[in-house]
Order: structure tokens, then C-alpha cells, then sequence
């Protein structure tokens, strides 16, 4: 029988379809598929490719969510190995992963510490031994950084920030040039999890991919105008933005992106009692666990979602009084004067 091409939305839909095919478009990559989340891309791509008892070796800057599924599912549940690994020096990914590793994880820059790691550099690491290595590029978005050229396997977005971008969908992306990844993922998310971006929210992403250069252009100008402001007050103590020359990994950020996006953290200098005041006293930024979209928002971890600390053993250990900002689309002397009116 001479079916349709789009038999059944599940497994081919005509609108997913057409994201995709953008989607692999901007990153470079011969393939991709649309999730309905970021955490459906993610624990996708983890659960189809670590086997039960499997090895994965992590970045331990990860999005809350990714180390929560590698903690408490790919190793509470399905009894994997789990390394975490201070992924900003590539010798302890080398030193970690041996002919059995099933899968090495890292995201940059990382949420919320804007750690960046050096993907061609571990590229060179997985290579080596044949291990897919995938990467977590939400932050940069496809327009600032392109893992696949520098010589990861994978690449997973959240849509639901930078590539949508106009906070009205969840979504999240896999794109890789490995015909056997492809195969793999598209069979579990087809055929057996059922996790894909649903016909409308494909065309919601697709329309917010039309305007992403535009956006994050801006988003950029006004990180950098914000950084620079925030670098000179004296209740900051510390600006962690890849695009600042102070920034400890600047180099990195230059050589391996095209720009430093619209995502910075600070830590303020003060008790919590008077970061939570200045949080109250701020009009333009809206408290929001959100990132990637047209307004500003900003985040305390330890203070509005106490489970992004994370465990604190294995992974990265958040600073009290860090904030975390997502610069959104707005007058940036209107951010600017946000802040100065708030800090104390
Ligand atoms: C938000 C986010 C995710 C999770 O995406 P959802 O769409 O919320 O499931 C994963 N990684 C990073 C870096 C994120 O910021």
C-alpha cells in the first residue's frame, strides 16, 4: 500500500518535520529531532545510548534537571556509573573515561555558572576511544557556537529559551551528524516514548527561529552593556560573563564562540536579607526561573528553587548569594538604571 508520507503525527508530522529540517539547518548537522521538552531531549539522548549498569562521564555544571536524571535515574534506577568531572580542564574527562564509557555530557556555558568547557578539546578525548559526546548548547543558542563543527557528536537545546525565545512554548532539541545516534533516538522518541514537540509548538519554534540572529544580537549588547555596569558597582563582588575581559575563561569564549550570548550570573556582596530587598525593589527584571526570552529575568537559586543547589557533593556548589540574569530585549540604560535604583 502507497501510504502517506505523514501517516501518523507520532512518528511523522509534516510541521515537526519542517522544524527539524531548520533545526539541523543551524546547527550544521544532518539530523535533528524536536522534544517536548529540553529534559525530554536530554533524557532521551542519555537513556538510548547509556545501557542499565552503562558508564557516563558529566560535566559537574550541569542544569539542575541533567544532574538530577543522571543521580536519580540513570543511576538510582538504571544503576549506571556516574563520573562528575570538572569539565573546564579536559584532562579530568581524560582521565575519567576508559574503552567502556557509554556517553560523556557536558553543557556550555553552564547554568548558572557560565563555565565553559573546551569542546574540541574533549572532542579530541571521545574520538580517541569512540564514546559519543554530546553537548548542551542552550545558552549560546546555534547562533553563537556550533558543537558539531568543533567535534561533538550531539547537540541538545532547550527551545523553550533562546530558540523559541518569546516564552510561550516548551520545547527542546537533538541534533547530531551520527547516522547510528539518529537511528537510535528517533526509534525510542517515535516508536516507544512518545516525546515530541507537539504540531503547534513546531510552528511557534519555527517562527521564533526566524528572528534568533536579530535576538541575540541584542540580547548580547545588552548582557555586555549590563556586565560592564554590574563590574563597576561596588556591591557586586564577582560578574561571571564570558564576553568580559576580567572573566577567567574569556580566551576559551572567544576562540570557541561567536559571540557570549545574553546570560551572566553575579554574586552580590551582602547578607540574603538584602539580596532578597534588591530583588523586591527591582521593576524592569521579573523574578523567574525562565531564561532566553524577550523580558529580563532574574534568579537567585539558593533563594527561589533551594533544589537548584543540587547535592553539592558530586557537582558544582552554587555561591548563596549568586543571582542569575537572563538580559531580555529592553532598553538596556532601562536595565542599567534598574539596577543602580535597587542595589543598595
Ligand atoms: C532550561 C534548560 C534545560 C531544560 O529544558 P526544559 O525545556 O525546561 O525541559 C536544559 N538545559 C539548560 C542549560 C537549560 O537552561
Amino acid at each position: 500500500m502507497n501510504g502517506n508520507e505523514h501517516d501518523y503525527s507520532r512518528e511523522s508530522n509534516p510541521t515537526r518535520a519542517a522544524l527539524e529540517h531548520q533545526l539541523a539547518r543551524v546547527e550544521g548537522g544532518d539530523h535533528a529531532l524536536a522534544f517536548a521538552s529540553g529534559m525530554a531531549a536530554i533524557s532521551t539522548t542519555i537513556l538510548s545510548l547509556v545501557p542499565p549498569s552503562g558508564h557516563v562521564v558529566s560535566s559537574d555544571s550541569i542544569y539542575s534537571g541533567t544532574e538530577k536524571l543522571l543521580t536519580e535515574l540513570a543511576a538510582g534506577h538504571f544503576e549506571c556509573d556516574v563520573d562528575f568531572v570538572d569539565a573546564r580542564e579536559p584532562e579530568n574527562v581524560a582521565a575519567a573515561v576508559d574503552e567502556d564509557t557509554d556517553l560523556v555530557w557536558a553543557e556550555t556555558p553552564t547554568n548558572p555558572l557560565m563555565r565553559l568547557c573546551d569542546i574540541g578539546a574533549i572532542a579530541a578525548v571521545t574520538d580517541e576511544y569512540g564514546i559519543p559526546f554530546g553537548v548542551d548548547s542552550t545558552f549560546a543558542s546555534p547562533y553563537f557556537q556550533a558543537p558539531l563543527e568543533l567535534g561533538a557528536d550531539i547537540v541538545v537545546h532547550s527551545t523553550t529559551k533562546y530558540i523559541n525565545g518569546h516564552s510561550d512554548s516548551t520545547g527542546g532539541a537533538v541534533i547530531t551528524d551520527d547516522d547510528g545516534v539518529f537511528d537510535r533516538l528517533a526509534f525510542s522518541q517515535r516508536v516507544g516514548l512518545g516525546n515530541m514537540l507537539s504540531p503547534f509548538d513546531c510552528y511557534l519554534v519555527g517562527r521564533g527561529l526566524k528572528t534568533l540572529p536579530a535576538r541575540m544580537e541584542h540580547h548580547e549588547a545588552n548582557a555586555r552593556a549590563v556586565a560592564e555596569f554590574l563590574e563597576e558597582h561596588d556591591r557586586v563582588a564577582r560578574v561571571y560573563y564570558p564576553g568580559l575581559k576580567s572573566y577567567p575563561q574569556h580566551e576559551l569564549a572567544s576562540e570557541q564562540m561567536s559571540g557570549y550570548s545574553g546570560m551572566l550570573s553575579f554574586e552580590f556582596d551582602g547578607s540574603p536579607v538584602e539580596l532578597e530587598a534588591f530583588i523586591e525593589g527591582l521593576e524592569v527584571f521579573t523574578p523567574g526561573a525562565s531564561l532566553g526570552g524577550t523580558e529580563s529575568l532574574i534568579e537567585v537559586p539558593s533563594l527561589m528553587i533551594p533544589d537548584e543547589i543540587g547535592h553539592g557533593e558530586e557537582t558544582a556548589e552554587i555561591p548563596e548569594t549568586l543571582v542569575r540574569v537572563s538580559v531580555g530585549l529592553e532598553d538596556p540604560d532601562d536595565l542599567c538604571e534598574d539596577f543602580r535604583t535597587a542595589l543598595p
